[in-house]
């Protein structure tokens, strides 16, 4: 079997597509939706995540501004930023771009957001509300995986869901989302006994481990649809011989490049999986579109209330 690609830069212009008639509906009424990024020091991956953020805000119509506070920052001068975009009434959304570093007290700062404009998803108010199931800001990379399959009419209801990783910010969020849309859910970690035996039950795999190309081929029922969240940059031949070894247009770039990427599931999985998202341009694609759409979103709920506008169909990051 081969499986079916589920392009997410696809999905992402389908998204752009109906966020673009929300905003100009928005734009009719006066409002502008705004993001507000803060970047602190020279992290090479923050600075390039942060860059196609706000490029996406431009390509959007959207407003964005980039504040970069010095690595030496301390945390009161991060509060005291946040309360100040917290105050402003055209930003719509606050992203914290994380690692901060060490010396920052990083909860602090993300609880100091206004969970109105957490477009991140990851102040506690948000993730309490998803918890309960009631609408709120939804956290972007699982909201995202959700959007494509959803889209890429993937039966939820009732299937088996198995999600490996439980951080806060992919794998909790995802299980809840997977539990809403009515799936059975299981959560797997570094100590689940049996890690293939449990993967091997799932109609869903959501891989967000962040170990290259881990899950293996004979882990997956064939046919079952595969999320793969991992973005692994793999920089050693040898590794890169070993994952690819069936894949020379991969090798190829890896001798071109010096590096290639590849996600938490094996290369081989798309010969067993009925569908599986690829990497680069899988979920990737999608967290930055739902960023974009948590943005739109936080402006209607804060801004278009005060309006009397009538919106085209609101792109879903429901719970
Ligand atoms: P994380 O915070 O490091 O969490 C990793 C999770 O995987 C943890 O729950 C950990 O278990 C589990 N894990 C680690 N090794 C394992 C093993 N050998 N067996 C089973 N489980 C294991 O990572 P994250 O932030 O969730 O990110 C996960 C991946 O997604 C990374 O590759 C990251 O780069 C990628 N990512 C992609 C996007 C995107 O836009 N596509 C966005 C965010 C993240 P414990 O809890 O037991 O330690």
């Amino acid at each position: 079997m081969t499986a079916r690609i589920l392009n997410g830069n696809a999905i992402r212009d389908q998204i752009y597509g109906e966020l673009a008639r929300e905003i100009a509906a928005l734009s009719a009424a006066g409002i502008r939706p705004g993001l507000a990024a803060v970047l602190v020091g020279e992290n090479a991956a923050s600075q390039i995540y942060v860059r196609s953020k706000i490029a996406a805000c431009e390509q959007l119509g959207l407003g964005s501004w980039l504040h970069k506070p010095p690595a030496t920052v301390t945390t009161e001068e991060m509060l005291a930023l946040v309360e100040e975009l917290n105050a402003r009434d055209d930003v719509d959304g606050i992203l914290v771009q994380l690692p901060l570093p060490a010396r920052v007290d990083t909860k602090r700062v993300l609880e100091a957001v206004d969970p109105a404009k957490d477009v991140d998803g990851f102040h506690p108010v948000n993730l309490g509300r998803l918890v309960s199931g009631r609408a709120g800001l939804v956290a972007c990379t699982p909201a995202g995986a959700m959007e494509i399959l959803r889209r890429s009419g993937v039966a939820l209801e009732g299937a088996n869901a198995v999600v490996v990783g439980r951080s806060d910010i992919v794998g909790k969020p995802m299980a809840l989302l997977l539990m809403h849309a009515n799936a059975t859910v299981t959560i797997c970690h570094s100590k689940t006994r049996d890690l293939p035996g449990v993967v091997r039950q799932a109609d869903i795999v959501v891989a967000a481990i962040g170990r290259a190309a881990m899950v293996e081929p004979d882990w997956v029922r064939p046919g079952a649809t595969v999320i793969d969240v991992g973005i692994n940059r793999i920089t050693d031949a040898a590794e890169a011989q070993r994952i690819f070894a069936k894949f020379p247009a991969k090798l190829h770039q890896f001798q071109e490049k010096g590096s290639v990427l590849v996600g938490d599931v094996h290369p081989g999985l798309a010969e067993v999986a009925g569908a599986i998202t690829p990497v680069p341009g899988g979920v990737g694609p999608l967290t930055i579109a739902m960023l974009m759409s948590n943005t739109v979103k936080a402006a209607r709920l804060r801004r278009a209330h005060a309006v009397s506008i009538v919106l085209p169909g609101a792109v879903a990051t429901k719970p």
